[in-house]
C-alpha cells in the first residue's frame, strides 16, 4: 500500500493562564513530537484518554489549527507551509467528521443545503445537479428523500451523524479524520454508524484516521492503532497485534479497562488508576511513570524513544523488550 499521508515530528502548544493571579502564562504541550504514516485505504485508530492530544492531532492534519513545528505531506505534497489558497484546494481531499452531531450542523439550514454547501463552495456542481448529488449522497448514508427539506433538530443523534457524513463525502475526499464519530450516540446506533463508515470506505476507497477514547470501538474499525499519552504516541502496531500482545503498560491498562460482556469474566489485571498528569507540567522522564506498575529508576529520568520492538510494532518504554513482562489482554 502506498503512503497517503505522512506526519513528522508534529508539535502544538497552547498558552494557558497560570493558577496564580499575575503569573506569566504557561505552555500546554498538546501535541509533542508526533510522527506516523497513513497508507491508502487503511484505518488508523488514534486512541487515548481525554486531553491526550488526539483531537488536536486530527485538527492539525487539516490545518484547522496551525502546527508550531513538523511536516505533514499528503501524497508527497506539503500540507504545512503552503498558502491558504492552495490549502483550500487540498482540503477537498481531507475532510473531518466531528464528534457532536448536535453542534456540527447549522440549525438554520435545511439538510439538503447543509450537504450541498461544500459542492457549491468547491464549484463541483450547480443548480439542479446539486440537488441530484445531494439526494444520491443521502441515499448512500441511509437518509430518505423527504428529509431534504427538514432541519437538523427534526432528526435523532444517529441521523444527524449520517447528515454530517454525507456532507463530508460531498467533495469526494480521499482522507477522512473521524473525531469520536460515535461517542455521543447510543450503543445500538454506534454499531450502525460504524458499519456505515466501513461500507463507505469500501465503496469510495476512503482512508480513515479514527480518533476515539474507546479501545472497544477502535477494535471493530481499525487496521492499525496508535496509542497517545500526554501528547506523544507511546505504542503503534497492527490492531490484532496490539490487542493480543500490548507492549506498553498504558496500552495494557487501557485494554483492561474495556468492559467484557461476560458476567463470568474475572479481571486478572490492573486497571488504570490515578489522574492523567497536567500537560502543562508533565512528569520527568517517561510521562507515564507516576501511574505505571512497572516503574524503575531510569523511567523517572529518561523519556524512552518510540522504537521498533517487532516488525511494524513501535513502543516507547524502557522495558517493553522483555517478552511476557506485560500480561496479555484476555477476553
Ligand atoms: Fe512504565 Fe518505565 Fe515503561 Fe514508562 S518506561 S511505561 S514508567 S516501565
Amino acid at each position: 500500500m502506498s503512503t497517503l499521508l505522512s506526519v513528522q515530528n508534529l508539535h502544538k502548544a497552547f498558552k494557558v493562564s497560570a493558577n496564580r493571579p499575575g503569573a506569566a502564562k504557561q505552555l500546554l504541550k498538546a501535541v509533542d513530537g508526533v510522527s506516523f504514516e497513513l497508507k491508502v485505504g487503511e484505518t488508523l485508530g488514534l486512541v487515548g484518554e481525554s486531553g491526550c492530544g488526539k483531537s488536536t492531532t486530527g485538527k492539525l492534519l487539516l490545518r484547522l489549527i496551525e502546527p508550531d513545528k513538523g511536516i505533514i505531506r499528503f501524497e508527497g505534497q506539503p500540507v504545512t507551509g503552503i498558502p491558504k489558497r492552495e490549502l483550500i484546494a487540498l482540503r477537498r481531499n481531507m475532510q473531518m467528521i466531528f464528534q457532536d452531531p448536535y453542534s456540527s450542523l447549522n440549525p438554520r439550514m435545511r439538510v439538503g443545503d447543509i450537504i450541498g454547501e461544500p459542492l457549491v463552495i468547491h464549484g463541483l456542481a450547480k443548480g439542479q445537479k446539486v440537488r441530484e448529488q445531494v439526494l444520491s449522497l443521502m441515499a448512500k448514508v441511509g437518509l430518505a428523500t423527504e428529509h431534504f427539506d427538514r432541519y437538523p433538530h427534526e432528526f435523532s443523534g444517529g441521523q444527524r451523524q449520517r447528515i454530517g457524513i454525507a456532507r463530508t463525502l460531498a467533495v469526494q475526499p480521499r482522507l477522512v479524520v473521524a473525531d469520536e464519530p460515535v461517542s455521543a450516540l447510543d450503543l445500538s446506533i454506534q454499531a450502525q454508524i460504524i458499519n456505515l463508515l466501513k461500507d463507505l470506505q469500501e465503496e469510495f476507497g476512503l482512508t480513515y484516521l479514527f480518533i476515539s477514547h474507546d479501545l472497544g470501538v477502535i477494535e471493530h474499525v481499525c487496521d492499525r492503532v496508535a496509542v497517545m499519552y500526554l501528547g506523544r504516541i507511546v505504542e503503534l502496531a497492527d490492531a490484532e497485534q496490539l490487542y493480543q500482545q500490548p507492549r506498553h503498560p498504558y496500552t495494557e491498562a487501557l485494554l483492561n479497562s474495556v468492559p467484557v460482556p461476560d458476567p463470568q469474566h474475572v479481571r486478572q489485571h490492573q486497571i488504570l488508576s490515578g489522574e492523567i498528569p497536567s500537560p502543562v507540567d508533565p512528569p520527568s522522564g517517561c510521562h507515564f511513570h507516576p501511574r505505571c506498575p512497572y516503574v524503575q529508576e531510569i523511567c523517572r529520568q529518561e523519556y524512552p524513544p518510540l522504537i521498533d520492538q517487532a516488525p511494524g510494532h513501535q513502543v516507547a518504554c524502557h522495558f517493553s523488550g522483555e517478552v511476557g513482562r506485560f500480561r496479555h489482554y484476555i477476553t
